[in-house]
């Protein structure tokens, strides 16, 4: 099990498709986003079994302005209605999850500081499952409200 925080380059962990670049542009935003995991997609679609994916790189578009929330190197796109899971920080409201791994929403993280350096601990001793259970695929600390 990789450590999600240190996933800082994207988590191209295989050497296949090293030619194949880890960050792509959102067909919709045209912004740049980094790649994630097909394992990653498949915890968060709605009946992966009739939405199959392709054989190819996907990308996780973050806009909160955006509709989409994964996008394929052939331009293809998967919104967030053909998601079982609302994407917290897609969303403007702050009841959404941010960590799925402990279930803390954006406005739970903002009563309770402590709540983030409980996560930061877990997360040095490898207890979390970002990689899958965030849709990001990546670690949540990063989409926690700064605190003063
Ligand atoms: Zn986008």
């Amino acid at each position: 099990m990789n450590d999600c925080c240190n996933n800082k380059n994207g988590g191209n962990k295989g050497n296949e498709n090293k030619l194949l670049p880890i960050k792509f542009i959102c067909p919709v935003n045209q912004q740049q986003y980094i790649e994630v995991a097909k394992k990653t997609i498949l915890q968060h679609i709605k009946a992966p079994w009739e939405n199959k994916l392709d054989e190819q790189k996907y990308y996780f578009c973050d806009d909160p302005d955006c509709d989409v929330v994964y996008f394929g190197l052939n331009g293809s796109i998967i919104n967030k209605s053909e998601l079982r899971t609302v994407v917290g920080k897609k969303e403007k409201s702050d009841n959404e999850l941010i960590c799925y791994c402990f279930g803390v929403s954006k406005s739970l993280a903002k009563k309770n500081p402590q709540i983030k350096t409980y996560i930061t601990q877990q997360t040095k001793e490898h207890n979390c499952s970002c990689d899958v259970k965030n849709p990001s695929g990546r670690c949540c600390l990063k989409d926690f409200p700064k605190m003063h």
